[in-house]
């Protein structure tokens, strides 16, 4: 960004929005511009908003040089609604609020909130949010209002505008109004007349308008998201309300939502799903309209393309290869508040099937897992398409409704239409009761001919849709810039007048999100096209859905895991293409700090990502190509005498440890923070809790008395050298508590040798130096296989994230246990605990996320005290390993949440990464170490048992 006017709005907008959320840096543009759909358009400058006050004085600024502006809430929309090439506005930590009312009736959410985190609240209520995208793990309530997003239960009645209870907007000229409070309504009455009677004529002109009206309640029978909620001027007479309801559906053209208000609805906890096979997707249609009065939550179609993408993904039946050609299946979930409702909801469905013939007998599930499986593979469809395509091509999901009644005819027809258009990939699913179908096909768009082939395709798929069946173009994923060409088609030309005249009435400069929903371009949907490059097979599957980005700690201060990708895309297709050297140049110096040094490397992308992508991985990879080569023989250097290294770093602890002492926090913090400042941030960062050196000595293999069961005890290198942090006095080191916790379950321990030397390989791997990671690996192999007696005796590491580091290099050639794991499934049953009556935070790091064994840790913590503490906000802590102290903004940022979301009353933490212990410890405000501690203090032997000497 610099050509006027955008360097006038950058002077006016300092003036009230702070350097570090006014981004201008050619690699945040081109990123943090980047959303869900195939349309790319860089945003001229991003700008992270607060609050209120600061959107409405944005609007003043952008509206001074005719500055158009895009809102924008999680960028998981489809169709290109949620990207600019002018202002972008992002919301920042300041949008999260969620109040649920006394009797969980109601919930107020500001933008920013996750819908799955709205839900997490209501769950105790046993209520949830009604509208229910898949994609509800990363949306947020702004874009999911704005979208009117729906998903496989929620149907029209429960989507946003049917559950809508309250907004309050802002509008273009910065007029803010809150429905809920009478004084906004009566305020706002006298601040803008010209809106409030506009709506209020535009209303009245449809309600005097017989066919128009029916026509309008006619298509919002179906799910519909094409153009505006017109609905909304039939359903409602006081302009307010309607002016409410068309904000529901907007897309950011009309006014940005700043609060809104939903009735919640019941979430049952007792569910059945039963996968049922048609040989004909004619029966399948069948069983859709005598469903439709059943007593079921969603049924889901899949055509026999959309099986076959999944065929063989455990779970499910092995007869699905056995269908026919034309075979389809349906996904059914009933719900009920108890188990006898039910059961008695069961019977009453398959009494419904009686009559239908199907491929196999219907058979309905209760266990939550075998519902699982069946559940996420059919979430797993549109991913599995985007991660079957041809490198370079785009993965392209639509979206539309038909009369349910027709639902087999229409099915047909679309086979047919992507067939006679060269699709044989594509796949048709969706959910069926509301005749709303998905198709999901690839399509290259770096070629003429292959745009030609999509122009050709859309125009016949919109007339199919619109002239043979009156259906909806967008069911639920918003009009965007993807089938504006198409609303007047789809509406008739009263209609859209009507919707043009809307737009006019809040925005009358077409400054609001322009080209979304309404365009003029016939030709919008081909242009601004993105690039797909190919720029590494780890992660050329990407589909750039954003649903990792919840769980990135970097999120917000520099890239996402999906940003990191669409950075890299770009630098590889400059370098591939030699196309502006000097931008690549720049992209890739940028790409150095945000892409690579502030990625945490903890792999919790991967947890969220439909196409199993880790970007932490193509991170690792560049770290270590970017490595020189006297790093690499450096790192060769550490890995061959890594006693002597690990002793240093003692002694430096030791140092700074004396020197704490001498000169206190406060002196300490100012002069090493001041040093690390004059060097550039070359210094280390020095935190009041950092650990002391710690004091062990393994003991001896014969002192374990005989009879003695016996456990093979891997300290990591942490634990052996990192004590407890200062004003900790008398605590011993880990593996001295570790010895001694497994004394009273019955344990002697016994130590890989020589100990000093061995490390699993994880802070060489961090830094993508493979070869020396993989080298300390295989020599603490041979070293576990020996202490363990090839494996006869339990392995146990206390250190989670080398644990699972050794997990994934031995592949179950020796089984490793984590120190959670031991405790939870091995010691506790063998100690007495005394339940402490204090509350305990937890922490569990990414490796015991990924390991699947946060439930584990939670029920040692329950064991050993009567409250305990996860915040669920925090997910990684952004210490990884030495980040800790090279990038602290990493650890601040990831941890900026964690104080406020401890109660005061709370003064212990307890986690199993002593690195990471540090800065939860510096940001909590109190000592975090490792739970081997807090079971320690609270075990007692269960039987008198023999203590082994040291
Ligand atoms: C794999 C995948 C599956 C999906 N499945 C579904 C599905 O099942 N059902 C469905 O409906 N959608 C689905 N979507 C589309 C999309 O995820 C949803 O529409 C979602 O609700 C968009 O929310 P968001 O937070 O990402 O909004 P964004 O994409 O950020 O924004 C959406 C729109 O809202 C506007 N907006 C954002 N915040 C505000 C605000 N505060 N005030 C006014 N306007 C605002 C934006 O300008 C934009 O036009 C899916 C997407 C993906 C990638
Ligand atoms: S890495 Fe995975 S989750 Fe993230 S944007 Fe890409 S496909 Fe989506
Ligand atoms: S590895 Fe962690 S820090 Fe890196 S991109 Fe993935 S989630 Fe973000």
């Amino acid at each position: 960004m610099t050509p006027e006017p955008y360097r006038a709005l950058r002077t006016s907008l300092s003036g009230f929005i702070p350097g570090h959320r006014l981004i201008t840096d050619p690699l945040r543009l081109l990123t943090w511009g980047t959303d869900a759909s195939f349309y790319r358009l860089v945003p001229a400058i991003v700008v992270v908003v607060e609050a209120e006050n600061e959107v409405r004085q944005l609007l003043a600024a952008c509206a001074q040089v005719a500055a158009p502006i895009t809102f924008r809430a999680a960028g998981t929309s489809l169709s290109g609604q949620a990207i600019t090439d002018s202002v972008l506005m992002l919301l920042g930590d300041g949008w999260r609020g969620c109040t649920v009312s006394p009797d969980a009736g109601t919930v107020a959410l500001q933008p920013g909130v996750i819908g799955a985190a709205a839900n997490a609240r209501l769950a105790r209520h046993g209520r949830k949010i009604g509208p229910d995208p898949a994609s509800i793990d990363a949306a947020m309530i702004g874009g999911i209002a704005a979208n009117n997003s729906s998903g496989m239960c929620c149907g029209t009645a429960q989507n946003s505008y049917h559950t809508l209870a309250g907004i309050r907007v802002v509008l273009a000229d910065g007029t803010v109004l809150d429905t809920g409070d009478p004084a906004s309504r009566a305020a706002f009455g006298e601040r803008r007349p010209d809106l409030v009677h506009g709506l209020d004529a535009l209303a009245r002109g449809v309600r005097e308008n017989a066919a128009l009206a029916a026509r309008i309640r006619h298509k919002f029978r179906m799910k519909n998201t094409t153009g505006y909620s017109l609905n909304a001027l039939v359903d409602f007479e006081d302009p307010i309300d309607v002016l409410a309801h068309l904000m529901i559906g907007s897309e950011g053209t009309l006014g940005f939502i700043s609060e809104i208000t939903y009735r919640t609805v019941p979430e049952y906890s007792h569910k059945a799903s039963a996968l049922i096979l048609f040989d004909d997707i004619e029966t399948a249609c069948r069983a859709v309209t005598c469903l439709s009065s059943a007593p079921v939550a969603a049924v889901e179609l899949a055509d026999r393309a959309a099986l076959r993408s999944v065929e063989g993904k455990p779970g499910l039946p092995e007869s699905i290869g056995a269908l026919g050609p034309g075979g389809a299946a349906l996904l059914v979930e009933t719900r009920a508040a108890d188990g006898t409702a039910l059961a008695a909801q069961v019977a009453e469905v398959q009494k419904t099937l009686a009559g239908i013939h199907t491929a196999e007998p219907v058979r309905f599930s209760t266990d939550p897992q075998e519902c699982a499986r069946f559940w996420n593979v059919r979430k797993g469809m549109f991913p599995s398409v985007g991660a079957m395509r041809k490198l370079g091509t785009t993965v392209i999901i639509e979206d539309v409704a038909f009369p349910v009644q027709r639902l087999a005819e229409a099915t047909l027809d679309l086979q047919q239409l992507l067939a006679a258009h060269g699709y044989p990939e594509a796949i048709i699913f969706g959910h069926a009761l509301e005749g709303n179908l998905h198709f999901v096909f690839t399509q290259d768009f770096n070629v003429p001919a292959e745009i030609e082939r999509y122009r050709g395709f859309m125009a016949a798929f919109c007339r199919l849709v619109v002239e043979k069946y009156d259906g909806s173009l967008k069911a639920e994923h918003g009009t965007g810039r993807n089938i504006a060409p198409f609303v007047e088609l789809e509406w008739g030309a009263e209609a859209y007048a009507l919707m043009r005249s809307i737009k006019r009435l809040f925005d009358p400069e077409d400054l609001l999100n322009p080209g979304v929903i309404l365009n003029a371009d016939p030709e919008a949907h081909l242009k601004h096209l993105k690039p797909l490059p190919a720029c590494d097979p780890i992660v050329d599957q990407c589909i750039e859905c954003g649903f990792c980005e919840p769980k990135c700690p970097s999120r917000g201060l520099t890239l996402s895991p999906r940003q990191r990708i669409a950075g890299w895309r770009e630098i590889a297709r400059l370098d591939h293409s030699g196309e502006d050297a000097p931008r690549a140049a720049e992209l890739h110096q940028l790409y150095d700090y945000h892409g690579i040094d502030t990625c945490a490397g903890c792999g919790l992308c991967a947890t969220a990502c439909p196409v199993g992508i880790e970007t932490g991985i193509l991170i690792k990879a560049l770290r270590g190509r970017r490595a020189s080569p006297l790093a690499h023989r450096v790192a060769d250097f550490v890995a061959d005498h890594y006693g002597a290294t690990t002793a240093g770093v003692r002694m430096g602890l030791g140092a700074a440890n004396v020197l704490h002492g001498l000169i206190g926090t406060r002196a300490m913090q100012g002069s090493l923070d001041g040093l690390r400042k004059l060097s550039g941030g070359a210094l280390p960062k020095w935190s009041p809790a950092l650990a002391r050196p710690a004091h062990f000595a393994p003991g001896r293999r014969d002192a374990i008395p005989r009879g003695v069961e016996r456990v093979a005890y891997f300290p990591s290198c942490a634990a052996r050298n990192m004590g407890a942090q200062r004003g900790r006095d008398g605590t011993d080191a880990l593996p001295v508590v570790a010895e001694r916790l497994f004394a009273k379950a019955g344990f002697g321990v016994l130590y890989p040798q020589p100990l000093a030397e061995l490390c699993c390989g994880q802070p060489f791997e961090s830094k993508g130096l493979a070869a020396a990671a993989d080298r300390k690996s295989a020599e603490l192999e041979g070293a576990l296989r020996e202490a363990s007696e090839d494996g006869r005796l339990p392995i146990v590491f206390d250190t989670s994230p080398c644990a699972y580091r050794m997990k994934r290099y031995l592949g179950g050639r020796l089984a490793i246990q984590d120190s959670i794991e031991f405790i939870h499934d091995t010691v506790l049953p063998r100690v007495t605990v005394e339940r402490k009556t204090t509350p305990v935070s937890i922490h569990p790091v990414c490796s015991v996320r990924k390991m699947g064994t946060v439930d584990r840790l939670e029920g040692i913590a329950g064991r050993c005290s009567a409250e305990v503490i996860t915040v669920s906000e925090v997910l990684c802590c952004g210490f990884a390993g030495d980040k800790g102290f090279n990038r602290p903004e990493l650890n601040e940022h990831a941890l900026r949440h964690l104080k406020a979301a401890l109660p005061a009353r709370c003064s212990a933490g307890y986690s199993t990464s002593r690195t990471c212990e540090i800065g939860l410890s510096e940001y909590a405000g109190y000592p975090y170490e490792s739970i081997i501690y807090l079971v320690d203090e609270c075990a007692k032997p269960a039987v008198d048992r023999r203590q082994p000497a040291r």
